[in-house]
């Protein structure tokens, strides 16, 4: 057979095996014959397609037990196989990394979260500290016996996904720094083989985390804020992430809003994060409490605390200096809000444990510069995914791509049927 029919049939077969995987997703517990009529496809096709998904551990007939395919009974349930895969989120920030494996329901299996000075570390140590956090997670009970669908990476800056380059990550000082490479060649050193490794930014990941499993899972308008060291914003419209011309967009940190203002990690003065970015927060809010020179590491978590247990007794200089960055995130909020008439605008990151002290003046401030008449309930939220958001993004996003047919699909768990 010619090798570009060859391909082609291929490419069908893959898109139809995600077409089959996002009707069940959606509708499970479901028959094959509500699969056919949801997808369009024949009855054989599904049935043909469905018994290579249950092979590679990707869905399974209700009730079934692991490998089991009990082929050709009418009427059998099928679901998401939640047994066989695990796929890995990590994100690496300015003073820790977070590792998430779910499982393709996206439950959690597994999660850690190390205070790491990424900044002081550099590159090339990170990398490092990350292919141990991967190994440690890979040695887990609930991970070893599974697939790896692959290893997704958030980072707080500006990053190429098509290579997996974070192109310019000012709070971490990293430039052109390849990620890709060197934590696929770690997952290949604990003989994992080729797991793809996908890269990109922390807010459009802790958005795409929302979307699919935070309180406001399904919300279709959304912005998911980080609250870090650096604050970035993950816009989906209709669902998408929003990505511009050149995946760059949501960077609302460098947000021009103080003239004069403080010098901001990228060098330029009266950036919002230099204003209501955590290292903002806690230089007003803690100042007796933080060393000299950059914040940076287990200091950022420390002070975090402090902070919230200050502005809980009722401190007023932490309650003031947590208005007034809740007042600058609520002017930036507002933008967003008069650009995209998003349906919820999430803090997520540091702003969660603040949130009480923040969201007051935030929701003031957007009340104050929106010009849509006041909408039924809150638009400014406080994530419940924590620090975890953006990197069970990275997961998410995994399984995303798996359903779209854009990963390679994991091998058969038991041989293919002759014929
Ligand atoms: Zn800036």
């Amino acid at each position: 057979m010619d090798d570009g029919v060859k391909s082609g049939q291929h490419a069908v077969r893959t898109s139809n095996l995600g077409l089959i995987l996002r009707a069940v997703r959606r509708r499970a517990p479901c028959s094959r014959a509500e699969v056919a009529a949801a997808t369009g496809l024949t009855k054989s096709t599904v049935s043909s397609l469905v018994g290579e998904l249950i092979d590679r551990g990707l869905l399974r007939e209700a009730g079934a037990a692991a490998g089991e395919r009990r082929v050709g009974r009418p009427g059998v349930m099928l679901e998401v196989d939640d047994r066989s895969i695990a796929a890995i989120g990590l994100e690496v920030n300015v003073d820790y990394l977070t590792i998430v494996a779910v499982d393709l329901v996206e439950r959690e299996l597994f999660s850690r979260h190390a205070d790491f000075d990424a900044r002081a570390a550099g590159p090339g140590a990170s990398v490092h500290r990350m292919a141990a956090l991967l190994a440690e997670a890979l040695a887990d009970p609930l991970l070893a016996e599974r697939t790896v669908l692959g290893v997704g990476i958030a980072v707080p800056g500006l990053v190429d996904a098509a290579t997996g380059t974070v192109t310019h990550a000012p709070n971490l000082r990293w430039h052109d720094v390849a990620l890709r490479g060197p934590v696929a060649a770690a997952l290949a050193r604990q003989g994992l083989g080729a797991v793809p490794v996908a890269v990109d930014n922390d807010a459009g990941l802790g958005a795409v985390a929302e979307h699919r499993g935070g309180h406001l899972a399904g919300t279709p308008d959304l912005v998911y804020v980080t609250g870090e060291v650096g604050i970035g914003a993950g816009v989906l419209v209709g669902g998408v992430p929003l990505r511009g011309a050149r995946g760059y967009g949501g960077e609302i940190g460098h947000m021009p809003v103080d003239r004069g203002g403080p010098r901001c990690g990228c060098g330029r003065r009266g950036c919002l994060e230099a204003r209501a970015g955590i290292a903002a927060i806690l230089r007003g809010t803690v100042p007796d409490l933080l060393p000299d020179g950059p914040l940076a590491g287990a200091a950022i978590a420390r002070a975090v605390r402090a902070t919230a247990e200050r502005a809980a007794s009722g401190d007023a200089r932490a309650r003031g200096a947590l208005a007034e960055a809740g007042e600058w995130l609520g002017r930036a909020a507002a933008v967003l809000a008069n650009l995209l008439d998003p349906s919820a605008i999430v803090l997520g990151g540091y702003f969660v444990p603040l949130a009480p002290w923040l969201l007051p003046a935030c929701e003031a401030a957007v009340a104050a510069h929106t010009i849509a008449p006041p909408r039924g309930g809150a638009l400014v939220h406080a994530s419940t995914l924590g620090l975890r958001a953006a990197a069970r993004g990275g997961a998410a996003s995994l399984v995303d791509a798996l359903d779209r047919g854009r990963l390679p699909l994991p091998p058969r768990r038991r041989p293919a049927p002759r014929g």
